[in-house]
C-alpha cells in the first residue's frame, strides 16, 4: 500500500499533531476542506485512520490546544508494518502499528550456515497477514537500490554482493496470496475494493540501519523540516551517521550511512572489515579498549585508554560537524547513558568546533539502543506513508529509477 501526496500530508499532520478535526487538518495542511473530507474517508476506508474514540492521541508537536471537535487520528490497532533488520550473524523481524508502537516481541533468528536472504524472506512472510501495509528492511553497509543488492556490508563480512530478490519475491507472492494485490492497482483496506489509497501489493522500503534510526529520531522529535541534522550512532566497534539535509538523508553516489566510522587515524589497530586499519570504529571498540562498557561507565572516566578514545572520537565528530555545519548534532546509542563519558565527549567536541559553528550548533543526546532493530526498520515504511520517502519496490507499480534515492520531492 502507498499513499498519494494529499493522503501523506494528512497522515503526517496527524502524526505530528495528534488527533485533529477535518477543519484543523485543513488549517494545518492547507489542503482544501472538501479534499480533506474525501482523503480522510479514503484513509479511514483503508484502515489507516479512524474516528476518535475516548481519549484523543496527543502528538509530538501538539502544544496548548483544546480537544478538537469530531477528531480523527491514526488508527493504532488495525493495520501494521513489518520491520526486518539484517545484522552480522542474525536477523530480527517484528511488527509495529502505524504510530511506531511495537506489536508483540521481535523475533531474532541466527543465520548459521543458512542463506541470509532466504531466511529473511521466510521470516517476513511468516508474519505477513491481510493487515500488513508495508515492509521496512535495514542493513549495515552499502546498498544498490536499483539492483536491490547489498554491496559491501558487515552482514557478509564485506566479501560479496547479495540480492534482496528472495525477500521481494516472497513478499509479492504472499501479498498476492493474501489478496493484497488489486489488479486495478488499488489495495482496499477492508477488501471492499472502493479504496483510493494507491499502489497494489505491499510496499518495501530499504535503507541502511543508521538512516532508519535517523528517520525514527526525526519523526519522534519536533524538528523543523528545513533543519540539517547529523545523527551519529555510537556503539562498541560500530559508529554510523545519518546526514539529513532538510530532513532527508543525503543521496550521495551510493546508498549508505555517512561513513564516519571509517574515518582513519594513522595508528595500528586490528583490521577493520572495510579492509583498512586505524578506523575510528576500531579505536572506539573493545578491540582497542578492553572492558569497553565498564571503562566508559566509570564515574569521572578515570581510565587513560578511555579518555584517549574519547579524545579521538571527539576530534572526528568535530571535524565532521565543522565540515557539514549541521543545525543539530545528535549523539545516539546506549553508551550515551554513561553521563560522565557523554559530558566529556560533548565538552571535547565543543572545544574543537569552529567558534561560529559552536555558537549555533545544538548537540543533543539520545541514549536509545535502536540501531539495527526491527522496530527502527519499521519506521522506514512509516515515513513512506507520511510522504517522507519513496519505497524501493511495490508490486504492480513502476517506480522510476530517478526516485530511488530514498528521497521524495514534496
Ligand atoms: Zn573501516
Amino acid at each position: 500500500m502507498r499513499t498519494d501526496t494529499s493522503q501523506s500530508a494528512i497522515l503526517f499532520a496527524l502524526h505530528r499533531c495528534g488527533a485533529m478535526s477535518r477543519a484543523e487538518l485543513h488549517r494545518e495542511t492547507g489542503i482544501r476542506p472538501t479534499t480533506v473530507g474525501v482523503v480522510v474517508d479514503q484513509l479511514t476506508e483503508a484502515g489507516l485512520v479512524r474516528a476518535c474514540t475516548g481519549e484523543a492521541e496527543v502528538g509530538v508537536g501538539r502544544v496548548g490546544r483544546g480537544r478538537p471537535a469530531m477528531p480523527v487520528e491514526i488508527d493504532p490497532v488495525g493495520k501494521h508494518l513489518i520491520g526486518l533488520a539484517l545484522k552480522p550473524g542474525w536477523i530480527e523481524v517484528g511488527r509495529t502499528n502505524l504510530r511506531g508502537g511495537v506489536l508483540g516481541r521481535a523475533e531474532r533468528i541466527a543465520i548459521g550456515d543458512g542463506d541470509v536472504m532466504t531466511l529473511a524472506a521466510k521470516a517476513v512472510v511468516d508474519v505477513m497477514s491481510r493487515q500488513t501495509v508495508a515492509v521496512g528492511i535495514s542493513a549495515p553497509g552499502f546498498i544498490d537500490l536499483e539492483r536491490m543488492t547489498l554491496l559491501m556490508s558487515s552482514v557478509t563480512s564485506g566479501r560479496r554482493e547479495i540480492s534482496f530478490g528472495a525477500i521481494v519475491e516472497g513478499v509479492d507472492e504472499a501479498a498476492a496470496r493474501l489478496g493484497l494485490v488489486d489488479s486495478g492497482g488499488a489495495s482496499g483496506g477492508g477488501g471492499s475494493g472502493g479504496s483510493s489509497v494507491s499502489g497494489g501489493g505491499v510496499a518495501i522500503c530499504l535503507d541502511t540501519e543508521v538512516h532508519a534510526v535517523g528517520e525514527r529520531w526525526r519523526l519522534t522529535h519536533h524538528v523543523e523540516p528545513s533543519e540539517d541534522v547529523l545523527l551519529v550512532s555510537l556503539a562498541d566497534g560500530a559508529i554510523g551517521a545519518s546526514m539529513m539535509i532538510e530532513g532527508k538523508p543525503n543521496a550521495g553516489c551510493v546508498l549508505s550511512a555517512n561513513e564516519l566510522g571509517h574515518c582513519r587515524w594513522g595508528v595500528a589497530t586490528p583490521p577493520c572489515y572495510c579492509g583498512h586499519t586505524g578506523c575510528i570504529e576500531r579505536l572506539f571498540s573493545s578491540d582497542c579498549l578492553p572492558d569497553f562498557e565498564t571503562k566508559l561507565s566509570e564515574a569521572g572516566l578515570p581510565d587513560a585508554g578511555a579518555r584517549e578514545a574519547v579524545g579521538q572520537l571527539a576530534m572526528v565528530l568535530a571535524n565532521f560537524a565543522n565540515f557539514v555545519r549541521p543545525a543539530r548534532l545528535v549523539l545516539a546509542g546506549p553508551v550515551m547513558r554513561y553521563v560522565d563519558f557523554a559530558d566529556e565527549l560533548v565538552r571535547q567536541v565543543r572545544g574543537q568546533l569552529l567558534s561560529v559553528i559552536g555558537e549555533r550548533l545544538r548537540i543533543e543526546r539520545w541514549a536509545e539502543d535502536c540501531v539495527g532493530t526491527a522496530e527502527s526498520a519499521a519506521w522506514l515504511p512509516l515515513a513512506m506513508l507520511m510522504g517522507q520517502r519513496v519505497p524501493a519496490h511495490c508490486a504492480g507499480t513502476e517506480l522510476s529509477s530517478g526516485s530511488l534515492n530514498g528521497l521524495v520531492s514534496t
